[in-house]
Formats: structure tokens, C-alpha cells, sequence
């Protein structure tokens, strides 16, 4: 693993602004991410726009991405978690048992060396995403006037809560140190399309950010027009409420047909595991149904926020 493959790109302004940092393939089979972000960076510097502040991407997982697996041990995005952080800061990564502990190490390392000294304010972290169920693509943020104001650019509908249902994910570590933290759950893994969300919902994000302005973007009202279409009737802000949590040896199935924001009634039959049927245990909006094989979460339960 070569700290070197996982710098995507990097664009400096000509002004001064955000430093706007952006991460695809922390799950190594969503590949959407990375080949809008080359993209991105292919047209910044060549056509070398103005811009303020400076734009830096990143890959996740290395070994992941090129087994185009979602992870090797361990779910990369479940082990930022402080204690795990502290001691791979403490001890170095020897002698530990999982794969993800080393992308970790070498991940945190190359960010703590592009962010030395900014203020925390001043940064954005964008995590970019692919969900295994069919359409409906979404935005995890945290509550917060800046948070809710960029992540809304979008257009794209807002799930709030993430901290209080799930625990380790790089969005929420950021967010505990100062950043605006955005993960962007830009529709279904493997689809041509994502890409394009991927890239047009990256450029707006610029946009709300302050780091370029919109007559700079290619193709900006197409770019908008496609978010906007992609999520209509759906919910503007949920909240997290519930995450099925699952081990291998559970064998859950998820039942065939679910999509995100599917309404859902409680007590209904999602999948079936070891035990038998799994019935949901509360009315909401269904998330994230699992569709692959590897994951520790079954699915997720959204509520709306009146
Ligand atoms: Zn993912």
C-alpha cells in the first residue's frame, strides 16, 4: 500500500477559502466516486477555472477498492472511533488484526498533513457513497447551520441522526473535530448514472461552499437539473432512528424489492434470519436494505422531522 496511489487530485486557488476535502472509496466496491472526482480534478486543471480555497480528493480503502470489495476485515467506516484512533496514534498499526487499521492510519495521516494548522471551521470533509438497493440517493450531516445550509445544495433529501443510531464512521469523527462532515449516498452501486450524480452533487457542494462560483461550473443547470430530478416526493429531513445490526452467523436475508424511502409499517416482515422472520420495529421509511453480502447492517429506519 503506497500512501501516494490515494491522492486523487489536488486543486489550489487562486483566492483564499475553504479547504474542501473529499474521500470516495472508503467502501471499495462503490466506485462512483472516484472516477467523478477524476474527473473533476481533470477539469480544474485544465481549464483552470478560479476558484477559493483549495480542493484536495482522496481514496478510502486501497486493497478494498482494488479487490472491488467493500472491505477486506472490517467495515472501514465503523472503526473511527476514538479509543481505536488513539491507539493506532499511540502504537503505530503493528500487530493489530484488521486491514482497515492500517488504510486508517495511512488515511488520517495523509489529512492531518493537508490540514495542519487550518481552523476547523474552515474545513469540509465529503465522503462519498453508493447504496446496494435501487434509487433514491441521500445526505448524512450532522445538526448545525452550516452543515444543513451546504448539505442542502444538494437537493438531495437530509438524514439527520447518524450519530445517535451508528457509531465510527469517518463523517461523525470529522464533524467531533470542528469540520462540516457530509457523507453523500450518491445512488446505487455499479450504475452509469451515479457517477453523474456524483459529479454534479461534488459541484454544487463546491458552490455552497464558497469555493467556486456557479458560472465556473460545467454544465451547471444540467448538473442541478439532475439532482433535482432524481429525488423528487422524497422526504426533505429524516432522522436515523433505527440500524439492524447483523453478524455473519444471523445469515440474514433481506426480502427482494426494497428502496430507500420506501414507507414501511411496524411489524413488517423486511427478511428473514436464523430466528425467523425480522419484523420492523417501528413505522418510518426503510434505508440502505442490505443487497450484498458483506455489511453489518441489515437496514435502516428513517423518520420524518415535522
Ligand atoms: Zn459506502
Amino acid at each position: 500500500m503506497d500512501n501516494k496511489d490515494r491522492l486523487l487530485g489536488e486543486y489550489i486557488g487562486d483566492s483564499d477559502g475553504k479547504l474542501f476535502i473529499v474521500v470516495a472509496g472508503i467502501h471499495g466496491n462503490e466506485k462512483t466516486g472516484l472516477i467523478a472526482l477524476e474527473s473533476i480534478f481533470e477539469y480544474l486543471n485544465e481549464v483552470q477555472p478560479s476558484f477559493s480555497g483549495k480542493m484536495i480528493g482522496l481514496a478510502g480503502n486501497l486493497k478494498a477498492i482494488a479487490n472491488s470489495a467493500r472491505y477486506v476485515d472490517t467495515d472501514f467506516n465503523r472503526i473511527w472511533k476514538r479509543q481505536i484512533i488513539d491507539g493506532i496514534r499511540n502504537n503505530g498499526v503493528g500487530g493489530h488484526e484488521f486491514h482497515e487499521y492500517d488504510e486508517l492510519k495511512a488515511l488520517l495521516d495523509e489529512i492531518d498533513s493537508i490540514i495542519d494548522c487550518k481552523d476547523p471551521s474552515n474545513i469540509v470533509f465529503i465522503d462519498l457513497h453508493n447504496t446496494s438497493s435501487a434509487e433514491g440517493m441521500f445526505t448524512f450531516t450532522f445538526e448545525g447551520d452550516d452543515n444543513y445550509r451546504i448539505a442542502s445544495a444538494l437537493h438531495i433529501p437530509i438524514i439527520t441522526g447518524l450519530d445517535k443510531a451508528l457509531q465510527g464512521t469517518a463523517i461523525q469523527y470529522m464533524s467531533e473535530r470542528g469540520f462540516c462532515s457530509i457523507a453523500f449516498e450518491g445512488g446505487p452501486l455499479g450504475v452509469e448514472k451515479s457517477i453523474s450524480i456524483h459529479e454534479a452533487g461534488v459541484w454544487l457542494l463546491l458552490e455552497a461552499t464558497g469555493c467556486i462560483n456557479r458560472s465556473e461550473i460545467p454544465n451547471y443547470e444540467q448538473q442541478k437539473a439532475l439532482m433535482v430530478a432524481s429525488t423528487e416526493n422524497f422526504p426533505k429531513i429524516s432522522e436515523l432512528i433505527y440500524v439492524h445490526n447483523i453478524e455473519e452467523s444471523d445469515q440474514f436475508k433481506m426480502n427482494q424489492g426494497y428502496v430507500n424511502f420506501q414507507k414501511i409499517v411496524e411489524g413488517e416482515i423486511l427478511g428473514v434470519d436464523v430466528n425467523g422472520d425480522v419484523r420492523s420495529p417501528h413505522a418510518g421509511y426503510i434505508m440502505m436494505p442490505l443487497y450484498q453480502t458483506q455489511g453489518d447492517e441489515g437496514f435502516f429506519i428513517t423518520k420524518l422531522v415535522s
